[in-house]
């Protein structure tokens, strides 16, 4: 078993432990001895136990030299386990050394604080020099066979008395095939949890990028214009650096929407008119003209009870979409209502539509059909408006474009239910 290997490293493992990719992993020292004392008991450890092996010594220890010289000479056999190996031969006769007294620790412990960390160590040290588990594992049944043969061989006293101490050596390797692949398992999580850490970065950093191309592409383009056309007349100079001012603003919402989203800020809760707000979204979302635009409110619809600004982020979001599922033209329609003391926001488009087997992720962080989308926009969203109080659905029947459903407290509802 490589756990020779370890020993003679001479590591030393306190609050975290370095990899030999330069990673450092945070290393719970009291969750280590905690964790084997748990499956001491678990498997029935007693000091029974530990009497019985340790008497055992008598019978294992002359006969050690072929055991461990098996050991390498298997490992020099594969070559997985081998090219962890690399000082040669002379490194070889070190971990000879080491492995001796790895075994003899094993057969007299103490079983305590120091003897588990010692362990640990050993096994982690695998993990560092990246030492296949599997490969651990194998060399760790390897020895347990050959002890259980030597133990077999050489025994003298009664049959009895050998069952017990083959009982009793089996649970002692069992804690240490444990303990080694709890060492793999700490590398494992931090390599997961590394690796989740980029994914989500690297998704939000292309959600970020994909929101902001559309704003600076226009801005890029007007600037263009500015810069190289012949004759910009003092209207047409007026046009673009309106166009570019919306357009920064529209990137600055983006920034504050996706800060919103990471922040959670606490909405900042008024009364304002859902026709306003609808058309300021519609505005800010400089629609091509393939598409045709209707906002139908009644005269007579109450307030809605939220924060405009966030609100209007959402409606951004559900227009954007309309725009990317119409490619080809279309109709985006916006109905207002009022509905059971609520005021409804319809958001219809005549584009591709969901298909069905999807309706239910589409508002799941992350989830994107587009090529350059990253799906965070409708999680967003459903983010929003539930802190608003409200509640975002989606549907889409069959051979139709998408309609998604945006409700809000009213007004008059929402004072009425004002929480203290
Ligand atoms: P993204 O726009 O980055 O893909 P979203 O969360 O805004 O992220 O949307 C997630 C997915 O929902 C889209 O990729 C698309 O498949 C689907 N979707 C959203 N709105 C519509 C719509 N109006 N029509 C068709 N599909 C839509």
């Amino acid at each position: 078993m490589e756990v020779c290997l370890a020993l003679g490293a001479k590591r030393h493992l306190q609050s975290g432990s370095k990899l030999k990719n330069g990673k450092v992993i945070a290393v719970d020292t009291a969750s280590i001895v905690e964790r084997y004392k748990t499956l001491q008991r678990y498997i029935g450890w007693q000091d029974a136990d530990a009497q019985q092996v340790r008497a055992a010594q008598p019978v294992l220890l002359p006969h050690l030299e072929p055991v461990i010289a098996d050991f390498y000479a298997t490992i020099e056999q594969f070559p997985e386990a081998l090219k962890v190996i690399t000082g040669g031969p002379a490194q070889i006769e070190r971990l000879k050394r080491t492995l001796h007294a790895w075994v003899r620790e094993l057969l007299s412990g103490p079983y305590e604080q120091e003897y588990i960390l010692r362990r640990w160590k050993v096994g982690f040290r695998h993990v560092e020099i990246g030492l296949d588990q599997l490969y651990a594992d194998a060399a760790l049944s390897r020895m347990r066979g050959r002890l259980v043969g030597l133990l077999e061989e050489h025994w003298t006293d009664s049959q009895v008395e050998l069952r017990k101490t083959l009982t009793s050596l089996r649970k002692l390797l069992d804690l240490e095939f444990a303990i080694i692949t709890s060492a793999y398992q700490s590398e494992y999580l931090a390599k997961l949890q590394r690796s989740e850490r980029f994914a989500a970065l690297g998704q939000v950093t292309g959600g970020i990028a994909h929101e902001m191309r559309n704003p600076l592409n226009v801005i890029k383009t007007s600037v263009y214009y500015l810069q190289n056309a012949r004759q910009v007349t003092p209207e047409k100079s007026a046009e673009h650096l309106k166009r570019i001012g919306k357009q920064v603003e529209v990137a600055d919402n983006v920034i504050a929407a996706l800060s919103s989203f990471t922040k959670q800020p606490q909405p900042n809760t008024q009364m304002f008119s859902a026709a306003v707000c609808v058309g300021r979204a519609i505005e800010d979302a400089s629609l091509p003209q393939s598409i045709q635009v209707e906002l139908i409110s009644p005269p007579d619809l109450p307030p809605a009870q939220g924060d405009e600004d966030q609100i209007r982020i959402v409606l951004a979001n559900l227009i954007h979409n309309a725009r990317d599922a119409m490619s080809q033209g279309g109709k985006l329609t916006v109905t207002l209502s009022q509905v059971d003391g609520q005021i409804n926001f319809q958001v219809s488009d005549t584009g591709h539509g969901i298909p069905q087997e999807i309706l239910h992720q589409v508002m799941e962080p992350f989830f994107t059909t587009k090529a350059r989308g990253i799906g965070l926009g409708l999680a967003i969203s459903r983010s929003i408006v539930e802190r608003n109080r409200g509640l975002l659905t989606v549907s889409c029947p069959p051979g139709s474009g998408a309609t998604f459903q945006l409700r809000l407290p009213a007004a008059a509802e929402a004072s009425g239910n004002e929480k203290p």
